[in-house]
Parts: C-alpha cells; structure tokens; sequence
C-alpha cells in the first residue's frame, strides 16, 4: 500500500486530536498539520482564566508543542503559515508562510478541515477602536492581560452573556475591573430556558456585576478621558475602559467555500455521518461543520470542545478505513461563575416548543448536591425534560453550587443510551454523606417523572397559574406561608391537612405548592386518595420565584 499523505489545517482542538488519532492508525502515514497562528495544541477554554491571573503562566495553556509532535508522533506541524486555498483537482493546498512571506503549494491525499470559528465582531460604529477585544487565541489573551497591565482598567463591558460572556465576567472581577454585561436577549446564558438562567442572573447580581438584559449594543466611541463609550439600542450609555465581545462565533468556512464544498443551511461546512465534506477527499470537524442534533434531528452549530475532538477521531478512523459514523451532537455543556454551576445536555423547553413538539412533560426540583445533615449542603436547581408517554429522557439543566455538573453528566449519558426517566428512578449510583443521597438528585428526578407517567401525581400547568379556575392550596407551615406566599393561595400545613378535608371543594381543581414540591406531592396523594382533583406544582416556591418575576 503506498502510504497516505494526510494534511491538517487547524491545530487545535479538532485538528491536533485527529493528527494524533491517525497516527496510533497508520504508522506508514505522512502527516502535516499547519496553523497560521504561533501554536498548536493549546488550551483555548482556558483562556478567561489567563486574563483572570487563575493561571498564571501562559505555558500552561499549551498541550503540546510541534517538538512533541515530531518526537512523539512523528508528525510535522507547521505554525505561522496559513492555509489560503485548495485546489480540488490536484489535490493540494496553498501556503503562506507567515514569517517568510511566500507562499508554496502542498500536495494531500486526504485533507482534514478543523479551522474552527472566528469570534463574531460586528460592524458597528467604532467596533475596532483600540480597548475592544475579543478571545480567542493566547495572543487575544496577552493583548488583555497587556492592556489590563499597563491601563488599569476601572470599568469593563462585556457584549455577549453567554457561556464566555460570564467565565469573563468572572475573571475581570478577579482582576479588580467592575463589569457590566450588555446582552440583547432578555436572559442571561441564551441556550438555556429562561427561567433556569434567572438563577445565574440574581447571582451575578449578588456578585456586583452590572446587567443589561434586553438591549443590544449599537456601537462604540473614544471618551474624552481616553476610554470607551458603549452605545445601546435603548440609547443607554456605558462608559467603559475594557470592552470584551462575547457575541458568539461563526464558523470559517472561507477556503470551503472557495473550494466549493457544500455549505449548509445554518452556515457551516457539510459533512456526512463520517465527517466527510461533499469532496470525497475532504473531512472536516469541530466548530466549522455543521452537524446533525441527536434531539433535533436537524444540523446544528454546537460549537465546544468535546463533539470538536469526538469529530476527530471519527474522521481519523474513517480516513484509516474503520467502519465509524457521528452520532450527533447533543449540546452538553457547562459553565462555572462566581461559585456558581450552570449545565445543560439534550433539548431545552424553548427548543421543543420552537420545533412544534407538544408530547413533552416538565418537572422542576430543588435538591441539595448531599444529604442535608453533612455540611456544606447546596441547592441543585433541576430541570428535567421527557417525552410523553413512553418517558424518554429530552434533556436536563441544572445550576447550583455543587454537584451539577456530576448530575448532568449522568442525565447525559442516559440521553446517549436512550435512557427513560424510569431508568433514572432506578438508576444506581454512588452515595456517602459528603456526595450525595441515597436517592441521588437523578433518581429523584426520575421518580418524580415516573410518578407523573404512572398517574401517581398529575402536574398543574405553571404557565396557567394566573388564570387558573382551581382552588391554589399551599401546605406549607403558617410562617413559611407568611414569608413568601403565592398571591391568592390559602394555606393549611400538610400535617393538619387530613383534619381538614371538609374544608377543600369537591368540585373543581386544587392545585398544591409547597417549597420545593416534596410536601405538595405527598398532599397530592392524600387528596387524591380521598377523592379530591388535585394537581402539584412542580418545584413549589423555589420555581415560582423564578418563573413569575418574569411574566
Ligand atoms: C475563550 C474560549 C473558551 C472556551 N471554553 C470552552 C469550554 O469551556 N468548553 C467547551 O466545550 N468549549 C469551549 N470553547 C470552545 C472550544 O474551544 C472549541 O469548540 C474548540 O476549540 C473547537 O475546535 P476546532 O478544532 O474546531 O477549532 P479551534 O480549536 O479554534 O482551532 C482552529 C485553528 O485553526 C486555525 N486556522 C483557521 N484557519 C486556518 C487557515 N486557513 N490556515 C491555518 N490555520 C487555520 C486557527 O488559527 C486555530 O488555531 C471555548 C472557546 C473559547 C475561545
């Protein structure tokens, strides 16, 4: 067999794990990796931690070198020179190489694609004043550590709350800059359910970070005093001495659509189930291909770390003739702010309800991440979604202090295996005072579906509650009732609740919240059991306090 010359462009995450993959595969391989930037290899979600001093050396961030790469897999890495075209019928690329300024041809066998995507930078007036970054590369990063050195930033803007939005947040508290996120949406964290994003939004509140939801930035100008104007639609003003734009990112799909590879509907480069492009000689992975939703069905960009790397094995087997397929993109993901947890895998409500599915369920529960009795017990905000009525597992989030992302982990990989919330309930797994419960937070989320599909409990719509026609019960005790009471709920304790049957309507509905919706579930069975209409309400006061300041 004549060997195989593989050409990577992108260094990365994609790029470097498909390199190193085909060589574990094919000793015989030639195999050449160009990134026009100065490294390969490195740690890009890191990066928010360097400008936040976390990590303080910038050699941290860096996985491996083109010296390993030569020494260890024989494999030739070539920074500093960019890819600018490929040419389709001979089978070879272009390459400036960035330092000597010439350019050569390069010829390819295969040709892997892992460019990744480019931080979205709008044009908008002053959009490229000086102080206005985005982040995606370590120079990026330097050039905001540099700034923050020699300025000594008072104030920053962040465009953009999202994932990265927030992980700078963070990190320019960290370093003595007071922040204030701009973003358009009327959430924080867009992908994840509004109400579920509420929590991270009164915690970056608690943490003095300034928000402006529900407004979009339109453009910049230079102060007078040196620093930055920040201009919104709702002609607000920020005045600024750092500006961060986390808007998202597009994929770069230039040299695939130069080459004329299909393109698809949601902007990145097409792929079939093996990673190839519509050139048989060409793959392409990570955040520039478009790929097709587990949940959905449909191609979606999901650009993170861990489908990037996954793509690359597979298009590294299906390069060395092994028999693999992509099994979809599933969106799992998390984020870590000022203490605080947020994670998210499978479909969110807004998704489902976007694509028109209605055979879908809710619950909401707010356990701790361990048994209360062992110190240190934090809430974990729930979420699960499930398909009625076979109780398939749609998708879950969660935010917290503690243990979220161990129970979205979990809730992840029963998605993957196809799992129903009656797994959940049964699911065993691991528990000592200082990880968890005996029930852990999963199989408590199961139960509480189970119970619903079984016809143990039927849930009271939250979104109706204002026009309800049921008697709203709260069965709290009386001060807890006092503290914080739904408007309109009459209250009876769960304890006095058999005594006082024969004050409850007979005829029509009565829908039952408590704190979090344990005690209300166990009035819903007596209630039911002694011939009342009763329904809970999911997740009780914990859930309401975030779904009703948004109505
Ligand atoms: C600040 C930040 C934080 C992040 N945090 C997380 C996180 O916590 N979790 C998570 O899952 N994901 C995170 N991500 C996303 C994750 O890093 C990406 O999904 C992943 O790196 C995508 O891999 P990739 O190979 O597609 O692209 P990249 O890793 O971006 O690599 C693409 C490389 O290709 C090079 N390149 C592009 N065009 C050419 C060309 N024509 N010639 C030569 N080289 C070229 C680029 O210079 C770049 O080095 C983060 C990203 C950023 C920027």
């Amino acid at each position: 067999m004549p060997k195989k010359r593989v050409v990577i462009v992108g260094g990365v995450a994609g790029g470097a794990t498909c390199a190193a993959r085909l060589r574990r595969l094919d000793e015989q391989a030639e195999i050449l990796l160009f990134d026009r930037g100065p490294y390969v290899s490195f740690a890009n979600c890191g990066l928010p931690y360097y400008v936040g001093n976390v990590i303080r050396d910038e050699e941290k961030l860096l996985q491996a070198t083109p010296a390993l790469f030569k020494d260890r897999f024989n494999i030739e890495v070539r920074t500093q020179s960019e890819v600018l075209s490929i040419n389709r019928e001979a089978r070879n690329i272009t390459v400036r190489d960035i330092m000597k300024g010439r350019e050569y041809t390069e010829p390819y066998d295969e040709l892997v694609l892992s460019p990744g995507a480019a931080p979205i930078r709008p044009k908008w007036p002053g959009a490229h004043l000086p102080g206005i970054f985005t982040l995606r590369t370590i120079p990026d990063s330097r050039e905001i550590r540099e700034w923050i050195d020699s300025r000594n930033p008072r104030k920053a803007v962040i465009v953009g709350g999202g994932f990265i939005g927030l992980e700078m947040a963070e990190n320019l508290i960290h370093r003595g800059i007071a922040v204030t996120i701009v973003e358009m949406a009327n959430q924080l964290m867009p992908p994840l359910d509004r109400e579920m994003a509420e929590y991270a939004r009164l915690h970056l509140i608690a943490h003095k970070v300034r928000l402006s939801l529900g407004d979009g930035v339109t453009g910049f100008e230079s102060s007078a005093n040196g620093g930055l104007i920040v201009h919104t639609q709702a002609k607000a003003v920020f005045e600024a001495d750092l500006v961060v734009l986390a808007i998202g990112v597009r994929p770069e799909t230039g040299l695939a659509r130069n080459a004329g590879l299909e393109i698809g509907e949601r902007g990145g480069i097409r792929v079939d189930k093996t990673m190839r492009t519509s050139d048989p000689h060409i793959w392409a992975i990570g955040d520039a291909v478009e790929v097709k939703g587990r949940m959905s069905g449909e191609f979606e960009l999901i650009p993170l770390a861990r489908p990037a790397n996954n793509q690359a094995r597979i298009a590294a087997d299906a390069i060395c003739g092994r028999d693999v397929q992509y099994r979809g993109v599933l969106g799992t993901a998390v984020c870590g702010f000022f203490g605080l947890t947020a994670a998210m895998t499978g479909a969110t409500e807004k998704a489902l309800r976007r694509a028109g599915t209605v055979d879908f369920e809710v619950v909401y529960l707010h356990p701790t991440q361990h048994v209360t009795y062992y110190p240190g017990a934090h809430p974990i905000h729930l979420k699960l979604l499930f398909r009625k009525p076979d109780g398939l597992v749609l998708g879950a989030q969660a935010i917290g202090e503690a243990g979220v992302a161990r129970r979205v982990d979990v809730i992840a990989t029963a998605i993957q295996m196809g799992a129903t919330v009656f797994d959940l309930e049964d699911a065993e797994l691991c528990y000592a005072p200082q990880y968890g419960a005996a029930k852990d937070p999963v199989n408590l989320a199961g139960m509480i579906a189970a119970n619903v599909l079984r016809g143990d409990v039927e849930l009271a719509p939250w979104d109706k509650l204002n026009s309800r026609q049921a008697l709203l019960l709260d069965v709290r005790e009386v001060h807890e009732h006092h503290t914080d009471a739904i408007p309109g709920s009459r209250n009876i304790p769960l304890a006095q609740l058999r005594s006082r049957l024969n004050e409850l309507p007979r005829s029509g509905e009565i829908w039952i919240n408590c704190g979090i919706g344990q005690r209300s579930y166990y009035a819903c069975r007596i209630l039911r059991q002694n011939g009342f209409r009763a329904r809970n309400l999911s997740g009780g006061a914990q859930t309401y306090k975030v779904l009703y300041p948004l109505q």
